[in-house]
């Protein structure tokens, strides 16, 4: 029953994503090609405002943050160093009677196979390494492999004496970059839940070893608190400390957090105390000094790493899931503003006595600063109704008071309350209510 509803409900934000312009699925015209996706005009919005905050929050409001953005395909010998071509697998059987592929660590290996329903079917589990392979240059031979990078973080150590003296740093400071990644995953799913093309927002902050906990307790809180700037509903979040058999082989501490998706409790970000792993093996790797020289103390070192890393794609399906909302007569997305593809949309009531001029001269007014929407077509009420289903947070309707007082109707999205204000309070208004 429960399962049930929740595919209703994915079902449901599937198809509401595609039929408003959020998502579509990667050469659907071909029959589409797994778990890769296509954001449409107003995705590809909310996609860049969930990245814009994170990056406000990140590099804009702190003065110990730097941004970077590193080349996707990277020397081969980083992936060596950083242990994915030998240990970045995941554990792979199939059915032999009905085919399927899972996930050995998914699945319980004693029960029948959850597609099909017979017994005893499962290969023995095999690795299988999850990134993506192909060949720089003409000739396709082992030599020339290179990897699409599985996460953002590598572009990150390998620069770090880079950013490090561009902006004349001193520890503890961070690196922040926003990038494609690619996993050759064995079962994708959940919409874009786990696609194998996805972007990841990570910050990898660079501390003295010793000070590492410290610094990790203070990015799990700091982590914590942002989620709430998403408004998203707060029962629907937890966070979950890794036991030490559940840690990746890099990691000392990890921490997820986690929303409850229609289709059960998942990661949504995870902090990790990498430690002194990554860059160890990259000096190792390169033959280069990568250790911290302290002026101070005149010690060298080298640094730990705690980290901060968060599917972009996967955070905004956390956010369309936690706004979607059916009530009586509409189905609505509570959208945090901050974050809403559309902020407003201005309306005539009606086609005449100077309405759409009005109202034309105020969506002008506001383009550029905003992305806003013009609409007037139907009856007023259906409009409000299109802008509830986009997640569009405020309406504004030109009617016949304007034309005495100059005041339009604001209308809001989540209570559909309706007050006046006056037309040269609406750019102040917006500003204040989309700030993150
Ligand atoms: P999972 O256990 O779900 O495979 P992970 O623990 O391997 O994830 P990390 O390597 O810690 O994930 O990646 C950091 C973040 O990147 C994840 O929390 C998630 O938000 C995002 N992410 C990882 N893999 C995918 C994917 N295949 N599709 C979309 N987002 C992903």
């Amino acid at each position: 029953m429960a399962k049930n509803n929740s595919n209703n409900v994915m079902d449901k934000l599937v198809s509401l994503a595609k039929r408003r312009g959020f998502i579509f699925q990667s050469s659907e015209i071909y029959g589409g090609i797994n778990s890769c996706y296509d954001y449409g005009p107003l995705g590809v919005e909310m996609k860049k405002n969930i990245k814009e905050l994170w990056w406000k929050s990140m590099v804009y409001e702190r003065d110990d943050i730097e941004g970077l953005d590193a080349s996707i395909l990277m020397h081969p010998k980083v992936w060596e160093a950083s242990g994915h071509v030998e240990g970045f697998t995941d554990p792979m059987v199939d059915c032999k009677v009905c085919k399927s592929r899972f996930r050995a660590d998914q699945i319980d290996l004693s029960k029948p196979c959850p597609v099909c329903g017979n017994k005893n079917t499962f290969t023995e589990a095999r690795q299988f390494n999850l990134m993506f392979k192909t060949f720089m240059g003409p000739v396709e031979d082992s030599a020339n492999i290179v990897y699409l990078r599985p996460e953002t973080a590598q572009g990150i150590y390998v620069n770090f004496h880079n950013v490090r003296e561009a902006a004349r740093r001193k520890l503890p400071f961070g690196i922040a970059q926003i990038g494609k990644a690619f996993r050759n995953e064995i079962t994708p799913g959940n919409f874009i839940f786990r696609m194998r093309e996805f972007e990841q927002m990570e910050m990898q902050f660079f501390v003295r070893p010793g000070e590492d906990e410290k610094w990790f307790e203070y990015w799990k809180e700091t982590r914590r608190q942002w989620y709430k700037r998403l408004g998203l509903n707060e029962t629907k979040l937890r966070f979950h400390q890794h036991g030490k058999d559940e840690l990746a082989h890099y990691a000392k501490a990890a921490f997820d957090i986690e929303y409850e998706f229609p289709f059960g409790w998942n990661e949504v970000e995870g902090i990790h105390n990498r430690t002194d792993f990554d860059l160890k093996r990259h000096m190792e790797y390169s033959g280069k000094d990568l250790r911290y020289f302290d002026d101070q103390s005149k010690e060298r070192f080298i640094p730990y790493v705690i980290e901060t890393s968060v599917g972009c794609d996967r955070l905004l399906l956390t956010c369309l899931a936690d706004a979607y909302t059916e009530e009586e007569e509409r189905v609505v997305l509570k959208l945090a503003p901050a974050i809403a593809p559309i902020k407003a949309a201005v309306f005539p009531l009606v086609k005449r006595d100077g309405m759409p001029e009005i109202a034309k001269k105020i969506i002008n007014d506001l383009r550029g600063d905003f992305r806003v929407f013009y609409d007037e077509s139907g009856s007023v009420g259906r409009r409000y109704r299109r802008m509830d289903e986009a997640g569009t947070p405020f309406c504004f309707t030109v009617d016949s008071q304007t034309l005495e007082d100059n005041t339009v109707t604001v209308r809001y999205r989540d209570s559909m309350e309706q007050e006046r204000l006056a037309m040269d309070e609406i750019k102040p208004f917006l500003q204040e209510k989309i700030k993150g």
